[in-house]
């Protein structure tokens, strides 16, 4: 069955367009739409009733409103108050999932808090790396732009708090997703719809090379996480098989093109996978890549994933791992992931209800 494409991915243009196709309604009718799809948040036309009736019939049987239905919330026992929900897609029946990071912050004695949100960019992911979760189930297919903001609108009300962080690090590779990818951001970014700053947003990627450069011409200026993970090509290419295709050769040249055009520095990822890439002499070519781009790095200890045979490194071989890296003068940080627990950490994430 064709699904009504939901108004949560069209600009206001492109309603604008849509609308004077479907009939002569006044300019004001849009601004009315837009406020009950963006800001108040209905979930049926019935519920926009500054609309005549028959607008509101018309709307209906040419959109959909929500493109994703939330089935499960999982709450981490670890007392980080991590939750990852699983959804299902309107469109077809696929699952996704979805992870709210809080970060509580104290400030003069008030408590609150700060949401992030990790968001998938597909079902599944084509890239296959060796030691992730979502590599495992092959690719099923993109998320729609409107799928991708979705999963915002379902964060914001499980916690009832605005998104104030929004990572694409769930599944799926979001620059081979560039077509969707590019047009959320557009949206996301409005203020008239989500409102986000672009500051407030990082995409990760396993090095696609050519998304890299769409991304960068598309002139939002959004924050960019590259998953390194090895800093040869050697050790790369054995657990990423996207390294055979764009190699350091290409990946490196492009990410300097990047940080030419970019306010903000890079980060690279760099899990520490034991006996694979946790060497002294990676960390030392770790150094000389992260000095070139003059990024840093973000060390993650790796999150086992059932049925893959890697394991993290001791807590000592980690921290000299870091230590290699500060004594060198690489701005580093050492994540020791949330939700590890629910399968919500980086690379857990996989369509399987537990
Ligand atoms: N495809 C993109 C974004 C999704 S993966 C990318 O690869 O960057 C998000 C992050 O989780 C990546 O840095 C990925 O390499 C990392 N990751 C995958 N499996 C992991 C695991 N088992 N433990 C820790 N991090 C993992
Ligand atoms: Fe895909 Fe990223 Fe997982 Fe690699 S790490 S398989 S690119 S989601």
């Amino acid at each position: 069955m064709e699904e009504k494409p939901s108004l949560l991915g069209l600009t206001q243009e492109q309603l604008a367009a849509r609308l004077s196709e479907l009939g002569d309604f006044p300019s004001y009718r849009r601004a009315q739409i837009l406020d009950w799809v963006w800001k108040k948040r209905v979930t049926d036309f019935e519920q926009m009733t500054n609309l005549p009736p028959a607008l509101r019939s018309i709307l209906a049987s040419h959109f959909s409103l929500h493109p994703l239905e939330v089935q499960e919330v999982h709450l981490s026992q670890s007392g980080s108050e991590t939750r990852k929900f699983l959804s299902r897609l309107a469109a077809d029946g696929e699952l996704i999932e979805s992870v709210i990071i809080p970060a509580a912050i104290g400030r003069g004695g008030a408590h609150s808090e700060r949401i992030t949100l990790c968001i998938s960019s597909q079902v599944g992911c084509a890239f296959g790396c060796r030691f992730c979760a979502s590599g495992l189930l092959g690719f099923r297919r993109n998320l729609s732009s409107a799928e991708m903001i979705g999963q915002i609108f379902a964060a914001e009300k499980i916690t009832g708090e605005r998104v104030d962080n929004l990572v694409f690090m769930g599944m799926g590779e979001p620059l081979s997703n560039t077509t969707n990818l590019i047009p959320a951001l557009r949206l996301i970014t409005d203020p008239a719809l989500l409102g986000l700053g672009a500051r407030h947003i990082t995409i990760s990627t396993s090095g696609h090379v050519p998304g890299l450069k769409l991304l960068g011409e598309c002139g939002i200026p959004v924050r960019l996480a590259v998953s390194l993970h090895g800093a040869s090509d050697e050790i790369r290419s054995q657990i990423m098989p996207v390294n055979r295709k764009w190699s350091l050769e290409q990946l490196l040249p492009a990410l300097e093109d990047w940080c030419a055009h970019s306010k903000h520095i890079i980060t690279l990822e760099y899990i520490l996978i034991s006996g694979m890439n946790d060497s002294l002499s990676q960390a030392d070519l770790l150094s000389a890549i992260a000095r070139r781009l003059n990024a840093k790095v973000n060390l993650i200890p790796y999150n086992t994933v059932e049925g893959l045979p890697w394991s993290r490194p001791s807590e000592k071989h980690c921290r000299d791992f870091c230590q290699h890296l500060i004594s060198q003068k690489i701005p580093v940080t050492m994540r020791y992931e949330k939700g590890h627990d629910i399968n919500a950490a980086c690379g857990q994430l996989r369509l399987r209800r537990s």
